[in-house]
């Protein structure tokens, strides 16, 4: 859903990125995609093969990299990632402070935003 529009932004900024750098292909691209941005990768890697063609970035390899939530304690203000498989292998929930226990609540923006990061010719 929110896939397509991305790839074009990924596309158009790739192609400014090839035209001032002259490079006249770039063979790699690294995305961070916010946990909570409703991107999915997969789609994003399935919509780019198509919408490349004629592009700087045709063909080009897909990097992700996540970039989690982050959550703050209520009770003794520390900030840490929401990692929900990661917490769950911890036998505890993924909302609570791994210091103290106590309820995390999320700090706004984070994990929402999704952003190319670098591109390699
Ligand atoms: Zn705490």
């Amino acid at each position: 859903m929110h896939e397509l529009p991305f790839v074009m932004r990924l596309l158009a900024e790739t192609d400014e990125i090839a035209r001032e750098n002259r490079m006249d292909r770039i063979r790699r691209i690294r995305v961070e995609v916010g946990a909570l941005s409703g991107i999915v990768p997969e789609c994003v890697s399935l919509y780019f093969e198509s919408a490349s063609e004629g592009h700087a970035a045709e063909g080009a390899e897909l990097e992700f990299t996540e970039d989690p939530a982050i959550l703050r304690c209520a009770e003794c203000g520390r900030e840490f990632p929401h990692e929900p498989g990661q917490a769950h292998v911890a036998g505890r929930d993924p909302f609570d402070c791994p210091v103290c226990g106590g309820p995390g609540i999320l700090v706004k923006g984070t994990g929402s935003g999704s952003r190319l990061l670098s591109v390699e010719g």
